[in-house]
């Protein structure tokens, strides 16, 4: 696993404000040295209202920044309150996380996710495409069945993998410190890759300093996608430097 190209991507949620931007420079300083013999990618999903000044903070620094969402529409309108993938990329944005389950659970649906993925990649943005089962499908063994159900419809008439990263998130492991079984994410990482001819796919879901060297260990994950644990730039080195030692 350490040997190939491994994505760290931080979702701070709604969490920080201009102040959180100073704890980034022990991250930019740990990149600068770390990265010369590593195949890394970091980036770094703020609230939007911090991808600006966020991208001007880690300008040379190699680290990129994304969005955590984006409205379907590209055309501007009479949408309250919402930002679209081409105002998310004229501020620094470089990626965007399309349909976390937080978002599922607020009432978006596996179409509308089709429709923001396709207009942040007609905007030029990399999605990040978030799938994962509940506590109860899981119960009902059906984890493979939803995640087949949320690929087919999320990446309707979307076939090109170097646009998009899936992460693989159980909806029962994040924030909450379970992690699954190691067999069990081995093959559902499996799966996934095999219904996407072989996108990249990256682990979500209570990864921290002290099961991410277990989490390594499954080789077929590109990488991970930090929530709780990225907000804290101690943490979120450590989990990096972990995946390597
Ligand atoms: C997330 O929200 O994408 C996430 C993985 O959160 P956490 O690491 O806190 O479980």
């Amino acid at each position: 696993m350490t040997n190939k190209y491994m994505y760290f991507i931080a979702n701070w949620k709604m969490y920080g404000g201009l102040n959180s931007l100073n704890s980034l420079h022990k991250v930019i300083k740990f990149f600068k040295t770390f990265k010369k013999n590593k195949q890394i990618k970091i980036i770094y999903c703020p609230p939007s209202i911090l991808i600006r000044p966020m991208s001007k903070k880690l300008n040379k620094s190699n680290i990129e920044v994304g969005a955590q969402n984006c409205h379907e529409n590209l055309s501007y309108g009479a949408f309250t309150g919402s930002i679209n993938s081409i105002m998310l990329k004229s501020v620094g944005a470089k990626y965007v996380i399309i349909g976390h389950s937080e978002n599922r659970q607020a009432g978006e649906n596996d179409k509308l996710i089709n429709l923001k993925i396709k207009s942040a990649i007609k905007s030029g943005l990399k999605v990040i495409f978030c799938i994962g089962e509940t506590l109860k499908e899981k119960r009902k063994k059906i984890t493979k069945q939803v995640l087949n159900k949320q690929i087919q419809l999320g990446l309707n008439n979307i076939r090109d993998k170097k646009k998009i990263i899936i992460a693989y998130e159980p909806v029962w492991s994040i924030g909450t410190g379970l992690i699954p079984g190691l067999n069990d994410l081995l093959d559902t990482v499996n799966f996934i890759k095999k219904k996407t001819s072989n996108f990249k796919v990256l682990y979500g879901g209570s990864v921290n300093p002290k099961n991410v060297h277990e989490l390594k260990t499954i080789s077929n994950i590109d990488g991970f996608l930090i929530g709780g644990a990225s907000q804290d730039s101690k943490k979120f080195i450590d989990i990096i430097k972990k995946t390597y030692n």
